[in-house]
């Protein structure tokens, strides 16, 4: 746990402040997608959750859920950065794991599905040659990110991290505003820049208008604890619908693009909580299972 008590301790905090909050949703992005999965959590695996976290998150798994991002840079983890995304070719939008599934150098299975699968087969393992804590962090993390579009946007400009534009009148670039820019955007329009209130409006919609659709949000075929490449497929296929539409280099993207883009990060954030919650009640319930026979 080396990594995170020495966050938690602050000693990375200059450099945290120096580093580029790119990639993945945004610090609000991944505490909503947690914070929605702490609330379809089984007993077990609140109490497997609770065990391996870090006394400081004092159960709260939302409150880690971004440290991933804080640490991408670091040294000692920057063999992690290739793990938050899996690009795709440009405008064939779908995804193909035996294709996509590779880091920057062309290494197979180093990317976020990939990382998906790997920290829930430790987490099901729980051998102690494992950080099962960083592991139940980084699972949270992944899942979260699987989510976001633009973690399978086109190789072409890096998951839109290159095509630079204009959110209203501020500068950016089209990752950013899927990150981070349609969030904050609601965040002060429609919910008193309070993301509590945010959270508490998604899990509303959850309950009230996507009700009939959870089962179907949590299955995996075959049996699978998790299933990232579903997951995939679903975000470059809405990047395609959505976030590449009128969004050119140069182009100043507003309300018509808020308007559009935002029932898709709502439901992507929704789905991305539900799922993560799934997946840990299925292998936190395996576990006891196990033990038990
Ligand atoms: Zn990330």
């Amino acid at each position: 746990m080396g990594g995170l008590e020495q966050v938690w301790n602050g000693r990375f905090l200059v450099l945290l402040l120096l580093m580029p909050t790119v990639l993945g949703w945004g610090p609000e992005g991944h505490y909503t997608t947690c914070k929605i999965a702490e609330g379809y959590l089984g007993k077990d695996a609140v109490a497997a959750v609770k065990d391996l976290l870090p006394a400081s998150a004092e159960g709260d798994l939302a409150s880690l859920c971004s440290w991933p991002d804080d640490v991408r840079k670091t040294p000692q983890y920057r063999w992690s950065a290739d793990l938050h995304f899996a690009d795709t070719p440009d405008f064939k939008c779908n995804y193909e794991y035996c294709r996509d599934c590779h880091d920057f150098y062309g290494n197979k299975d180093r990317c976020v599905t990939a990382a998906i699968q790997n920290y829930t087969r430790q987490l099901i393992k729980s051998e102690s040659k494992y950080n099962l804590t960083e592991a139940l962090i980084f699972l949270s993390h992944f899942v979260g990110d699987a989510h976001q579009p633009l973690h399978m946007g086109f190789v072409g400009d890096l998951g839109g991290n290159i095509i630079k534009l204009n959110w209203y009148d501020e500068q950016t670039n089209l990752h950013r505003v899927w990150d981070d820019k349609i969030i904050e955007s609601a965040l002060k329009k429609f919910y008193g820049s309070d993301l509590k209130v945010m959270i508490q409006a998604i899990q509303r919609k959850i309950t009230n208008n996507w009700s009939d659709d959870i089962t179907f949000w949590e299955q995996c075929s075959n049996n699978s604890i998790a299933c990232p490449d579903r997951y995939a497929s679903e975000s470059i296929s809405l990047a395609c619908k959505y976030a590449y539409i009128n969004a050119t280099r140069g182009s100043t993207l507003g309300d018509d693009y808020f308007i559009s883009g935002l029932p898709v990060v709502e439901k992507r954030l929704a789905q991305g909580g539900v799922r993560l919650a799934a997946i840990l009640n299925r292998i936190f319930a395996r576990k006891i299972r196990i033990a038990q026979a």
